[in-house]
């Protein structure tokens, strides 16, 4: 039935239209957890290609206002979003609001993330619940109230061939087992069946769901592994590339995922990781 609605209104990519470096013009976009490290550079990259930007926070420092007026000084609108996704009432007031402000959303980016390591006898039913909590049924939450705004707006050819696109910030411990930080590493494992599942129940509506995994981007909430000369020393033995990422290099992924050159792309990870997950030990070894 819904092929039906879409058999003979297949909208082409529409980026050869749009002026370069504006690819997300006209879009609206929800970026979680957005007032810091990979979340801010998305907000932002997502906003300099052209796109309104609402940022979700839960605790701020005035970054969000900082952000709001680059934003604007882009020529995009931005408002700030006061939510934590793990708690149901709070993302349906947070879609309220958006809705309200920007009237509709072409794009979800599911960044929000939190890491409460221990090892495993000695992780608290808190740590579990809390990580768990916001990592994937934050995730949930939001993709879930996002897909019934896409569905009932459907495609607007001149904005996007696609009804609406959601990008889940995972990690390379989607496939990468961490010992110390079963939660966290559980948590991403299931981002990974939880993006793939609903791009396969949307994909008949042109809804598009895809997954970045962040190799080691230097960010607060790694601060340690990156901070000192010898923690990054020993964080590139781990990294093919041998450089720590940047969140302008998941920025760019998540643009790119965004946008309309994406168009044939969902449900799929793609690692931006300097290959992280390309097993390094074997580079020398095995
Ligand atoms: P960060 O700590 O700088 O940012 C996390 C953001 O999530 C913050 O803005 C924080 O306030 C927000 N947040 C936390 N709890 C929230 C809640 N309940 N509701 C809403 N927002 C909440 O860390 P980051 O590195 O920028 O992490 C962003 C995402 O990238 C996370 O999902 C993380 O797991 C993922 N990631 C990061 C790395 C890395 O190396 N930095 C690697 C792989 C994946």
């Amino acid at each position: 039935m819904v092929r039906e609605i879409y058999k003979n209104h297949y909208p082409k990519p529409h980026m050869p239209c749009v002026e370069p470096g504006k690819i997300l013009k006209g879009q609206k976009a929800l970026v979680t957890g957005a007032n810091s490290g990979i979340g801010k550079a998305v907000a932002l990259g997502l906003a300099k290609a052209g796109a309104s930007v609402a940022i979700n926070y839960v605790v701020d420092d005035g970054t969000v206002d900082r952000m709001i007026k680059e934003i604007k000084s882009h020529g995009s609108d931005a408002i700030g979003i006061k939510a934590d996704v793990s708690k149901e009432d709070e993302v349906k007031a947070m879609y309220e609001t958006m809705l309200k402000a920007f009237g509709t959303i072409d794009i979800l980016v599911n960044n929000a993330g939190i890491q409460r390591d221990a090892p495993l006898d000695q992780m608290t039913l808190a740590q579990w619940e809390a990580v768990i909590g916001v990592n994937l049924t934050g995730q949930f939450l939001c993709a879930r109230e996002a897909v019934k705004e896409f569905k009932r707006r459907g495609v607007v050819p001149e904005v996007s061939c696609a009804a609406g696109k959601i990008i889940c910030m995972s990690s390379v411990h989607e496939v990468i087992p961490w010992a110390g930080h079963v939660n966290y590493a559980s948590s991403k494992g299931g981002v990974m069946l939880l993006m793939k599942s609903i791009a396969q129940e949307v994909a008949p509506f042109r809804i598009r769901v895809n997954s970045i995994g962040p190799g080691a981007i230097k960010t607060p909430i790694n601060h340690s592994a990156w901070a000192t000369p010898e923690a990054e020393k020993e964080l590139l033995t781990l990294i093919p590339y041998q450089r720590v990422g940047e969140p302008e290099d998941i920025a760019r992924v998540a643009v790119w995922l965004a946008s309309d050159y994406a168009d044939y792309v969902t449900g799929t990870t793609i690692f931006a990781d300097g290959g992280m997950t390309l097993y390094p030990g074997f580079a020398t070894g095995g």
